[in-house]
């Protein structure tokens, strides 16, 4: 099937929309994408057809409320290709995902003089919520490091793992650079090991198809948000054998079999466990939609547009002068760039004057800000609803503001 962009972009409402007279460029989708109709339709349908709280009543809106959420809870399975829908946590995100797993999993399973190993490129999701657990355990964080061309220095795991090492959590594709790290390695490398693995994989998801039985990982996150889907809402997979043996991070409802004020509370099985309180039903049923327009389109045909225009991109931006470029060529999504000695936000006012939207600033690492001694970073992502004219746009704008600023 090939692939028409123009036709994607018609899908997607607010890309008719100018900005300061412009024609609105959205490269920010790493942040957070745009939304196609038939999300936005789906959750408006939900509620204006058949809204109910879930899971507790024997009424015809509540039974259908149940069912279009634990179909999407199936759908999501197949979409990552977990063994089985229980394997599948609603969350708010990616974020909430990992505090989950420090939480429950970790603050179970972690003790003092135990060592967990992270990355030098993680997003803050993935970095303060083991800090905040190393420091209630008196577990020790360990990083691999990065070289200068932004790949992971796989050479420093080995001297960085010994028989205390209890977790490998890294990105799969760096929501900065680009980069997309040897996953099946890594994990191959831990499991080897008998070390957990949990990989964020708020960049890939959207990117490229997603097998993690293949993966063999014990734990994967992705947020809605980034994957043309709503806010609030966020996948946590989890391997059905550790979910099970993870106790409850929150209380409430839902997540309970019994309370009783005398003997306590006993909880529900692994997923609904997790899920504490009432969920977010319309967020859920959005999920489903941009996962169903995902396939539609075939995640295989979106990889495949964005790294023929990743790489027009790359091209086309390697004509502005004195502009730096991080992380390696081949790349996934983003580009992350600084012009001459401007600062990002500077860079980034100017072309939202040309009605480019890009994102600047520290991009939620600044541990990679640190490694490359610069404050900031402008970053462009290009994703399905991108297009060649948009990079040339972006790299007029930026021979422009170069002209400008000196
Ligand atoms: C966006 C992002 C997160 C955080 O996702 P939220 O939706 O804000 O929870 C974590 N990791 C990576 C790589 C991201 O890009």
């Amino acid at each position: 099937m090939s692939f028409d962009v123009r036709r994607v972009r018609a899908d997607f409402p607010v890309l008719t929309r100018e900005v300061n007279g412009c024609k609105l460029a959205y490269l920010d989708s790493a942040a957070s994408a745009q939304k196609p109709l038939s999300v936005i339709e789906a959750e408006s349908h939900f509620y204006q057809h058949g809204y109910a709280a879930v899971h507790r009543g024997v009424h015809t809106l509540s039974a259908e409320a149940t069912r279009a959420m634990e179909d999407v809870r199936h759908q999501v399975a197949r979409f990552i290709h977990a063994a089985s829908p229980e394997e599948i946590v609603f969350v708010r995100g990616t974020t909430e995902g990992i505090n989950l797993v420090a939480n429950s999993w970790g603050q179970s399973q972690i003790k003092a003089g135990d060592n967990l190993i992270i990355t030098e490129m993680e997003h803050h999701a993935n970095i303060v919520p083991w800090q905040l657990l190393a420091q209630r355990t008196g577990a020790e964080l360990r990083y691999i490091p990065i070289t200068d061309e932004g790949r992971l220095n796989i050479a420093k795991l080995d001297a960085l793992i010994d028989n205390r090492t209890r977790l490998l959590a890294f990105t799969q594709v760096s929501n900065v650079l680009g980069t997309v790290n040897p996953l099946k390695k890594l994990i191959a490398r831990a499991r080897a090991a008998g070390i957990t693995t949990l990989i964020d994989g708020a960049q890939a998801v959207i990117h490229q198809a997603v097998d993690v039985q293949e993966l063999g990982c014990d734990f994967y996150v992705f947020s809605g948000h980034k994957i043309y889907g709503p806010t609030g809402i966020g996948i946590l997979y989890g391997r059905k054998a550790l979910l099970d043996e993870m106790p409850p991070w929150e209380g409430g409802g839902s997540m309970i079999q019994s309370v009783s004020l005398q003997s306590g509370s006993t909880w529900n099985t692994a997923p609904w466990r997790f899920e504490a309180g009432s969920p977010h039903t319309g967020g859920i049923i959005g999920l489903g939609a941009a996962l169903r327009y995902v396939s539609e389109l075939g995640i295989d045909n979106i990889h495949h547009y964005e790294q023929q225009l990743m790489r027009y991109a790359q091209n086309k931006l390697a004509t502005v002068p004195d502009l730096v470029i991080y992380g390696p060529e081949d790349r996934a999504g983003v580009i992350s760039f600084n012009l001459g000695k401007h600062h990002a936000y500077d860079v980034g006012t100017f072309l939202d004057q040309y009605g480019i939207a890009i994102r600047t600033g520290h991009h939620c690492a600044m541990p990679l800000m640190s490694h490359y001694g610069v404050p900031a970073m402008c970053r462009a992502s290009f994703t399905l609803y991108n297009t060649e004219e948009e990079a040339d746009r972006l790299t007029d704008g930026l021979i422009r503001i170069h002209r400008l600023l000196g």
